[in-house]
C-alpha cells in the first residue's frame, strides 16, 4: 500500500508513520532523510542539494523529486511505503502523480491549539540532548535530566510563538495539497485524539489493521 501521511508540525506524524510502517511492512520515505543521506554519501543528487541549502535556500521541487523517485524504485518498496514530509508543494504532489498512483493520503488533522500545547510543554536537556514533555513524558526530577542531571531548557524551536509561526506557514502550503488529494477521492481525515493510542486505533482502521 502506498500512502501518503499529511499533518503539521507536532501532530505526531512520526509516530504513526511508525506504526504504519510495523504493521504493514513498508518503509517510510521521508525527503529530509533522503537529503541528508545523498548530501552524506556525496551522490550527483546530494551535491546539488547541498548548494542551496549551504546557501540558505530551499531545495528546488525537481531535485526533491528525482531523489524520491530513485528511493522507490529500491527492493524494499515492491509493497509500498509510507511518505513523511513529502510532498511539501502542491508542484511536489502533482509531480508524484506521475511517478507513481497513491492508495491513501491520511490526513492527521490537529487543531492548532493541541499542537501549540504539545509542543510548548517539551523540554530538551542541552548537555545529552534527551527530550522530556511536562505532561506526557516528565523527568523524575523536575526540570532536570534523568540521564545527565543537567537542568532542562526550551529549544526555540518549541516555543509558543515560534510553533504558531510554523503551523501558519505549515496551513498556508498544506491547503492546496490537501484539497489535490481530496479531489482525486484518496482523502482520509484522521481526527487527532487526545490520548495517543485512540489516534494509533483510528489510524489502524483507517488502513484496515488491528492495533
Ligand atoms: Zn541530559
Amino acid at each position: 500500500m502506498r500512502i501518503i501521511l499529511l499533518g503539521a508540525p507536532g501532530a505526531g506524524k512520526g509516530t504513526q508513520a511508525e506504526f504504519i510502517t510495523a504493521k504493514l511492512g513498508v518503509p517510510a520515505v521521508s525527503t529530509g532523510n533522503l537529503l541528508r543521506s545523498a548530501i552524506s554519501e556525496g551522490t550527483e543528487l546530494g551535491k546539488k542539494a547541498a548548494e542551496y541549502m549551504n546557501k540558505g535556500s530551499l531545495v528546488p521541487d525537481e531535485l526533491v523529486i528525482e531523489l524520491v523517485r530513485e528511493r522507490v524504485k529500491a527492493p524494499d518498496c515492491q509493497k509500498g511505503m509510507v511518505f513523511d514530509g513529502f510532498p511539501r508543494t502542491l508542484a511536489q504532489a502533482e509531480a508524484l502523480d506521475r511517478v507513481m498512483d497513491i492508495d491513501m493520503v491520511l490526513f492527521l488533522d490537529v487543531s492548532d491549539d493541541a499542537i501549540v500545547e504539545r509542543m510548548s510543554g517539551r523540554r530538551t536537556c542541552p548537555k545529552c540532548q534527551a527530550t522530556y514533555h511536562v505532561v506526557s513524558h516528565p523527568p523524575k526530577k523536575e526540570g532536570i535530566c534523568d540521564k545527565c542531571g543537567t537542568a532542562l531548557g526550551i529549544r526555540d524551536d518549541d516555543r509558543p510563538e515560534v510553533v504558531r509561526q510554523r503551523i501558519a506557514v505549515y496551513h498556508k502550503q498544506t491547503e492546496p495539497i490537501v484539497n489535490h488529494y481530496k479531489n482525486k477521492g484518496l482523502l482520509k481525515v484522521v481526527k487527532g485524539q487526545e490520548k495517543l493510542e485512540d489516534t494509533t486505533a483510528l489510524v489502524a482502521a483507517a488502513i484496515g489493521v488491528e492495533v
